[in-house]
């Protein structure tokens, strides 16, 4: 501290100095005691400290210097500090009424219990001050601090004062907006309308000026601040906001002005800039800036000279300039501008670490997560594949199985089969000879041999639909599954059987639903479930000592099932079977291969469908057979 003191000032500190070890060795001479208690009092010797706000305590930027200033004092100071805080509300007006009220108060207050050190924060309490310094503390040092050196008042400065000025460079603070974003057109400039404001609207115009044609500004000094967010919200591409300062809005309505920039952040659409520390980490994108670091450290250096006994007329300090560049990393992202954009020395601050530093370990847990789902996926897709291919498989097995059980039950049908070939066989041959003979007449009745022929037409057709219908059954096909109508399914079914029926003088009766039934199945797979029903009827009821003799296929409508019943007056089935008649090989015939009805379950299954047995109370079995129904 000595080094940077005048020689002036050091001859009269040595003198004091001497006259203190003096007065210490003489008291030294007559008592340890007193000299102890006289050096604990300097120490313990409380300093009151008033400290002036311009807008308000919670304004920033100064409401930042003023917080740092107060901590470090508090920290550095060797006395106990009273520390008292007053704010020169004045300033907030765009027309400041007369202070006088005020000035009064702080008279009356500290009337006989001057402070110590008067230290300002901000232009409007540094011009109070020093206006009212003669009335309030005519005697008691005044630090003026964080006043931009152009609202410095010079001419009322006395020895008594000492200036930490700052020095705002809006041309750097311009050239760095142009150098992140060169492809800069217009820079909309938010700065309020207090007087201190007025008064920065006019420099930062004057300074800029060199910018000449190079870039448009924007001035929202005359808007009220809703206007400006408006403005600010669709702002045309290649714009950036210079944020001033927004204390006083022209609507005259007050802003703290972090609050109002963090609200201009959260509707703009333009990267925001501004040369203040205190605004910096959130919203701005950061560049050259006041440091609060630097003038806080400053004014309690100055402050603690001064409360120590150095005279305040000794301390000076030059304007504090633009800190080195820093930024936002968050913004800088936002807005796509290049870390290569910056100048050099900047410093990067607010770097989010990315995804795989931030959580490192539940992303290897992630990843093995994934890797053991991958695994078991593929493993599933595999096993999958091995599935359907069984499944294809198993229907083939069922189709060609359900072939050969279909040529078994023809082979019971060949009577039913001759029969009904025999008759329009027969008739034909009847009905050809009586042509011959007609044709042998020389005169023929030509329109009884067009009814003959038409009759010989007839029979050939349903010799040939027995054939069709026969070949159709036989046909070895896979699954051909499509949309049918089961009355219909059935009916045809039963024309194969009509005649085996009546030949072994079984009544079969078919009683369709009224309503279309209309199921997705294999039509022929179907009909050979149903022929394979009736046939076992009627093989129950092959005892000739049986009265009634009767097998009823019915189909109904079972809310959203289709039903195909088949009934008969047999015996039924011995309970302790009704639980196996439809496993593979179950068999009560001495020739029977037991495996009709297995396949008939088989085949129900196939077609999402259900197939049940149970002895009916009159007598004789009733099978069951539901399919879904498609509408
Ligand atoms: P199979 O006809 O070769 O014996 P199925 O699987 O078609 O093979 O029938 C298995 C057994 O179920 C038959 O042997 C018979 O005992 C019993 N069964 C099937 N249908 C009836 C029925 N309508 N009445 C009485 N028993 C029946």
């Amino acid at each position: 501290m000595s080094g940077r003191m005048s020689t002036d000032a050091v001859r009269p500190r040595h003198a004091a100095a001497a006259l203190l070890c003096l007065a210490l060795l003489v008291a030294a001479c007559m008592s340890l005691a007193p000299a102890a208690a006289a050096e604990r009092s300097l120490r313990g010797e409380l300093k009151r400290v008033l400290l002036l706000h311009s807008f308000g305590r919670e304004f920033r930027p100064w409401s930042e210097f003023a917080r740092s200033i107060k901590a470090e004092l508090e920290q550095q100071s060797p006395w106990p500090l009273d520390i008292q805080e007053h704010a020169l509300l004045t300033a907030r007006f765009n027309n400041p009424g007369p202070e006088a009220p005020f000035v009064e108060y702080l008279h009356s207050l500290y009337q006989g219990a001057m402070p110590d050190i008067v230290l300002s924060i901000g232009a409007p309490a540094a011009r109070f001050a020093q206006r009212y310094r003669a009335r309030l503390f005519p005697d008691t040092p005044l630090i003026l601090s964080t006043v931009e050196q152009r609202l410095v008042n010079r001419a009322d400065l006395t020895d008594n004062d000492v200036v930490i000025a700052v020095r705002n460079d809006f041309m750097a603070a311009f050239d760095n907006i142009l150098q992140l974003l060169p492809d800069t057109r217009t820079i909309a400039i938010v700065i309020g309308a207090s007087p201190l404001e007025k008064f920065w609207v006019e420099e930062v115009k004057r300074e800029l000026k060199p910018l000449g044609e190079r870039v448009e500004l924007v001035w929202y000094s005359d808007l009220p601040f809703e206007e400006i967010l408006k403005r600010a919200a669709k702002l045309p591409p290649h714009t950036a906001l210079f944020w001033g300062l927004m204390s006083v809005d022209a609507a005259g309505i007050v802003h703290e002005s972090d609050i109002a920039l963090r609200s201009l952040h959260a509707v703009t659409n333009a990267p925001i800039f501004s040369y203040q520390d205190p605004f910096f980490g959130g919203s701005t994108v950061g560049g050259p800036m006041h440091s609060v670091a630097e003038t806080s450290s400053r004014t309690v250096s100055a402050a603690i000279r001064i409360l120590g006994g150095e005279k305040p007329g000794n301390v000076k300090y030059e304007p504090i300039g633009f800190a080195p560049p820093r930024y936002d990393w968050r913004e800088l992202q936002r807005w796509g501008i290049s870390e290569s954009r910056l100048p050099p020395g900047s410093e990067i601050l607010f770097r989010e670490p990315n995804i795989w530093e931030r959580y490192r370990w539940q992303m290897l847990l992630i990843t093995a997560v994934f890797l053991v789902q991958a695994g078991l996926i593929s493993g599933l897709l595999h096993e999958r594949r091995r599935r359907r291919f069984a499944e294809v498989e198993s229907r083939q097995r069922l189709a060609e199985l359900a072939h050969a059980n279909r040529y078994s039950a023809v082979g019971e049908l060949t009577t039913s089969i001759a029969h009904e070939l025999n008759q329009p066989l027969g008739s034909i041959l009847t009905n050809a000879e009586t042509a011959e003979l007609m044709l042998k007449n020389p005169s023929p009745d030509m329109d009884e041999i067009r009814q003959i022929l038409a009759d010989i037409r007839r029979d050939d057709q349903r010799a040939s639909e027995v054939i069709r219908r026969l070949r159709r059954v036989l046909r070895k096909t896979p699954f051909e599954v499509g949309e049918i109508e089961l009355n219909d399914t059935v009916r045809e079914a039963i024309g194969l059987v009509t005649a085996v029926a009546d030949g072994r003088r079984i009544v079969l009766t078919y009683t369709p639903a009224l309503t279309l039934l209309h199921v997705r199945g294999d039509p022929v797979q179907l009909q050979q479930v149903v022929l394979n029903l009736i046939i076992n009827a009627m093989d129950a009821m092959s005892d000739a000592g049986m009265k009634k003799r009767e097998v009823r296929v019915t189909t109904v409508r079972a809310g959203s099932y289709a039903e195909i019943r088949v009934a008969d007056t047999g015996p039924g089935i011995a309970s302790a079977d009704l639980g196996s008649v439809f496993n593979p090989f179950f068999t009560t015939k001495p020739e029977g291969m037991g495996m009709g009805l297995a396949i008939v379950k088989t085949i129900v299954e196939a077609h999402h469908g259900t197939i049940r047995v149970e002895n009916q109370p009159w007598g004789g079995a009733q099978f069951t057979i539901r399919l879904p129904l498609l509408d």
